[in-house]
C-alpha cells in the first residue's frame, strides 16, 4: 500500500477502536515506519529487502504488548494524561506507534505478501486489490479499499460517540 493509504487507514482504524485521538495520531505516525526504515537501512538497495524483516510482525507486536502492558498498564492514551505528562500516557503513545506498524504490515497483507513465521521469507497474505506499478501512486484498488475501511471506521467511531 502507499505511505497516504497506511496513514489514513491507521488514523481511523485506531480511532475508531480506541475513540483516543492521541492513540489514532500515533498509530497514524508509524503508518509508515515499516518502509522507512528500508531507506534508512539500505537506501538505494532497498528493493531487496523490500517487505521482508522490516515487515515482520513479530517486533512490532512485542513493542506493542510491552508498551501497552508493561508500561502503559493497559490503558489507552488519553489527552488529558498527555498535557500532564504522564509516564503510562507517553508509553500508550509509544504503544500505538507500534501498533499503527503492525496495521502497515496488515495493510500490506492485503495486496501482496509479507512474513509470516521467516522473517527473510514473504509467506502470508491476500491479493484484495492490485498496487498501482508507479510508486507512491494509488491505484482504483487501493483507493475503494481505503475508502471502504475508512467510513466504516467513521461509522464505528460516530456510533460510538466521539471522544478525546
Ligand atoms: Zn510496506
Amino acid at each position: 500500500m502507499t505511505g497516504p493509504g497506511h496513514r489514513v487507514l491507521n488514523f481511523m482504524v485506531l480511532g475508531a477502536l480506541t475513540r483516543s485521538v492521541p492513540a489514532a495520531l500515533f498509530g497514524l505516525l508509524g503508518g509508515a515506519f515499516p518502509d522507512t526504515v528500508e531507506y534508512l537501512i539500505w537506501g538505494s538497495g532497498r528493493n531487496r529487502h523490500h517487505r521482508r524483516s522490516s515487515h515482520w510482525f513479530v517486533p512490532w507486536l512485542a513493542g506493542f504488548l510491552f508498551c501497552f502492558f508493561v508500561g502503559a498498564g493497559g490503558r489507552v492514551p488519553t489527552l488529558s494524561g498527555l498535557v500532564g505528562a504522564r509516564a503510562e500516557a507517553v508509553w500508550g503513545c509509544a504503544a500505538f506507534w507500534f501498533l499503527g506498524c503492525l496495521l502497515h504490515v496488515l495493510g500490506d497483507a492485503c495486496c501482496g505478501k509479507v512474513p509470516l513465521f521467516v522473517p527473510w521469507r514473504k509467506k502470508f497474505g491476500l491479493r484484495l486489490f492490485e498496487m498501482s506499478p508507479r510508486r507512491g501512486e494509488m491505484s482504483r484498488g487501493e483507493w475503494f479499499f481505503v475508502a471502504f475501511v475508512t467510513l466504516s471506521a467513521l461509522g464505528a467511531w460516530l456510533s460510538r460517540g466521539v471522544v478525546l
